[in-house]
């Protein structure tokens, strides 16, 4: 069975990211290629991303230095330009604004179905707004209409959180199917970043999984205890409020957090760019599922015990959701993974979970996904990875590729076993809170 490389990495932010440019340049190359064919598969031209990409790269300077400079490190590490580099740390930004354009030629071509009556109003709103936004110059919006819903197809991702009076050891997990391109498959990684061991001091040690050739993390867990998992969401608002701090450098904020208020911060404190839903956990029993369009945030809380969510809007009734008009099966994932998870016979542990990530209902756009053969290659999407955070081990479980086709690898934020007692670190979470006079 195949493993995932796992990087160790220091407090150096140029440092860091050329030993992730140096090791994992080959993938860093091909994600490249990769987003620009996705990006030309929905009307988009390279020259056009790039420049976009020159201008992302500019506003995470502003936003995030640290950020950038480890941008720049991947980027001398690999051999390519920080506009490369850039492009792929807000491929999320670019997407989904060629995610929503190919919502929107649904609607256009569906005039006369309610669904597309009920979000003209949003449509024009947003085209009222878009004024020097990314979305209103960037490629996306002049690719044709002409996709045919047949063609369409984009992220899905099914995640849960579980609180410790559902799990099997008494801790904290949280965890997903990460379903995207399947070409990315094999061009992930893990990075084990060792910064600050004394809780409430720098940043913390964090471990997490991400795409070669991005800085931050869309599920991992640091120090304190503190972790994520992600789905995608697409809003009729996505790309209207223009710049804002972009997706991959959110998820690197709530992984720089001591306490979890301050990991809420990055996604709540600035309106977004798009639409993504973050899960944030805390080893000490805390889940909140925020889903955050470019205007709004709503919450939803474990209840039982249990959350789940996958990638339409759930509690958010201000702005009209669209990912499922394109990929519908978002309707019945997270609904059947709570069911599941509910009904394990039992407290829930990791090879329970490794199971239920592995359903096939309704394959292949089950929640182990796998590609439907009848869309264009570029647009195929399979379970990348699936993903269990244990958040009060500090360890990530995580395969390499369909969880029915591959193990859980087992990657510990501190491999000693005597750092690995969730006992140690609910004393480093008093401390920390001591740290902070909280
Ligand atoms: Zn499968």
């Amino acid at each position: 069975m195949s493993e995932l490389t796992v990087l160790e990495l220091g407090s150096d932010p140029r440092e860091r990211g050329k030993i992730h440019g140096r090791e994992m340049r080959a993938e860093i190359r091909d994600n490249y290629a990769t987003y620009i064919e996705r990006f030309e598969t929905g009307g988009a031209k390279e020259c056009a991303v790039l420049e976009q990409s020159d201008a992302w790269a500019e506003f995470i300077a502003r936003d995030n230095p640290e950020y950038a400079d480890e941008m720049a490190g991947i980027a001398e590490g690999a051999n390519l330009s920080l506009t490369e580099i850039a492009m792929l740390n807000a491929r999320y930004e670019l997407a989904y604004c060629v995610f929503g354009s190919e919502a929107k030629s649904l609607n256009s071509s569906a005039a006369n179905s309610p669904a597309a009556n009920g979000s003209a109003a949003n449509s024009s709103a947003t085209n009222g707004s878009a004024a020097n936004s990314p979305a209103a110059n960037s490629p996306a919006a002049n690719s044709p209409a002409a996709n045919s819903p047949a063609a369409l197809e984009q992220e899905g991702c099914t995640l849960f959180g579980l609180m410790p009076e559902t799990t099997a050891s008494g801790h904290t997990l949280i965890g997903q199917n990460w379903d995207w391109l399947a070409k990315l498959q094999g061009r992930v990684f893990i990075m084990r970043v060792e910064r600050s061991s004394e809780p409430g001091v720098g940043k913390p040690d964090f471990v997490g999984f991400t795409e070669a050739g991005i800085a931050g993390c869309k599920m991992g867990v640091n120090a304190a205890g503190i972790g994520l998992c992600v789905n995608g969401l697409v809003t009729s608002r996505d790309g209207a409020n223009g710049f804002r701090k972009p997706f991959h450098v959110r998820c690197r904020e709530i992984l720089d957090a001591w306490t979890f208020d301050k990991a809420l911060l990055p996604v709540v404190q600035t309106d977004r760019c798009c639409s993504t839903n973050f899960l944030i956990g805390h080893a000490d029993g805390e889940i909140i599922d925020i889903e955050a369009t470019p205007d709004y945030c709503s919450y939803m809380y474990p209840v039982d015990g249990v959350v789940t969510h996958a990638n339409h809007l759930v509690c958010e009734t201000r702005i009209a959701s669209q990912f499922e008009r394109i990929a519908p099966h978002s309707l019945y994932r997270a609904h059947r993974l709570e069911r599941l998870l509910r009904h394990s016979g039992g407290e829930i542990g990791i090879d329970t979970i490794h199971t239920l990530l592995s359903d096939h209902f309704s394959a292949p756009a089950s929640i182990c996904r796998h590609p439907d053969t009848t869309l264009p290659e570029p647009k195929r999407v399979i379970s990348v990875t699936a993903a269990a955070v244990d958040l009060s081990a500090r360890t990530l479980y995580i395969t390499d590729g369909p969880p029915c086709q591959s193990d859980f690898q087992v990657v510990p934020l501190y491999p000693s076993a005597a750092a690995n007692d969730p006992a140690l670190f609910t004393n480093n979470a008093a401390l920390t809170s001591n740290a902070k006079g909280l």
